[in-house]
């Protein structure tokens, strides 16, 4: 079996209409027919079939009744978590982070392997299938696939590394298609922010419409929701904050330039100077907001969280003062829950956004 792109799922729900009744139950508390049908707007007889549907699969059953006035008590319908898996892997040249999840992005298991140095790509290959079986086994319902999140260049669309201008023998690497060729099951490559992102919109169904998330991690990168839509762009790197310049003639970055915010941030950690590092990432988040127009910005990363007081501190500062005389721009600024394991929840999220996502999130190339 090779690899399956993007856009050709083995278990994709009926339709559009499927998948948003879908996210409705995914919300949390048990949903009626009319709770949907009015979230949804439209006919309680249109709910039924479609809730119909979902119970044939498995993937939402009823959860009792309630009486409310006179006539036939409601019945109740909820998602059942058990029903479905996926794998989420996170790569970075010296460790894999892995979970399988349930339907809910809930994690059943995790793993992690510190490998100590870059290996070659055989065997890294054969170290992410094995990580995946271990977690295979894990847990009830039928397993979707795996997601594979690392930094980036990364083509999701081909499922290749493009990988950066120094010397790497992950370079051009197809991932996507030698993993999944390797498990005999569906794997989806993204860029370790985007599949960040991609966990936080499916824990937040309909929440997260105009959202960019800022992660740092050994590198500074962000993704963007806009307008309900997980943006990738036209090669995949979209969001590439990290590279855009802060300072002109600033700090050598490894993409060549000067000043990028990456290098920058990096430069004032390494100084000792954790407040100008803050600075930096606010200034990126600012940049972003107005270019963009998110109404949220979640903050995630391994380096993050080291110093995620100040950062918030930061950044809250710069947007006030920067957003000072339009009090109708509201921007909220939150640090992501899943703590080190955004990223391979996340990756493991893009396999059910992909299976079951709501629609905008399944526009894709081709
Ligand atoms: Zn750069």
């Amino acid at each position: 079996m090779t690899g399956v792109r993007p856009t050709s799922p083995l278990d994709r729900v009926a339709g559009a209409h499927d998948a948003a009744v879908l996210a409705v139950a995914r919300r949390g508390d048990p949903v009626s027919r009319a709770d949907v049908a009015q979230a949804l707007q439209v006919t309680p007889q249109a709910v039924s079939k479609i809730l119909g549907r979902l119970m044939d699969r498995g993937l939402v059953a009823e959860a009792g009744t309630i009486v409310s006035g006179p006539g036939k008590p409601t019945t109740l319908y909820r998602i059942v978590p058990s029903s479905r898996r996926a794998i989420g892997l996170h790569l970075t040249r010296s460790r894999v982070h892995g979970v399988v999840v349930d339907l809910t992005g809930e994690i059943l298991e995790r793993r992690e392997l510190e490998t100590g140095h870059l290996q070659p790509v055989p065997e890294l290959i054969a170290t992410l299938a094995a990580e995946a079986r271990e977690l295979a086994v894990v847990g009830p319902g039928e397993l979707l696939g795996a997601g594979l999140g690392m930094p980036g260049p990364v083509d999701w669309t081909e499922g290749v590394y493009r990988g950066s201008s120094e010397p790497d023998p992950w370079r051009g690497t197809p991932i996507r298609h030698l993993l999944a060729e390797e498990l005999g099951l569906p794997v989806l490559l993204d860029h370790d922010s985007r599949a960040a992102l991609v966990g936080e919109t499916w824990s937040e169904p309909g929440l997260l419409r105009n959202t960019a998330l800022v992660l740092v991690e050994d590198g500074l990168g962000a993704s963007l929701c806009l307008d309900g839509v997980i943006v990738r762009g036209a090669h995949s790197h979209a969001g590439e904050a990290g590279h855009t310049v802060v300072r002109m003639g600033g700090t050598p970055c490894s993409c060549g330039r000067f000043g990028c915010a990456q290098a920058e941030y990096q430069a004032a950690l390494d100084d000792g100077d954790a407040e100008l590092a803050a600075q930096v990432l606010a200034t990126v988040v600012l940049n972003l907001v107005r270019l963009v127009d998110v109404d949220r910005v979640v903050l995630g990363g391994r380096t993050v969280y080291a110093h995620h007081a100040r950062s918030m501190e930061a950044i809250r500062r710069a947007l006030t003062q920067s957003l000072q005389a339009e009090p109708w721009i509201h921007v909220e600024v939150m640090l992501s829950t899943r703590g080190t394991d955004l990223i391979a929840v996340g990756a493991a999220c893009e396999v059910l956004t992909h299976e079951y996502g709501l629609p905008q999130a399944l526009v894709g190339p081709e």
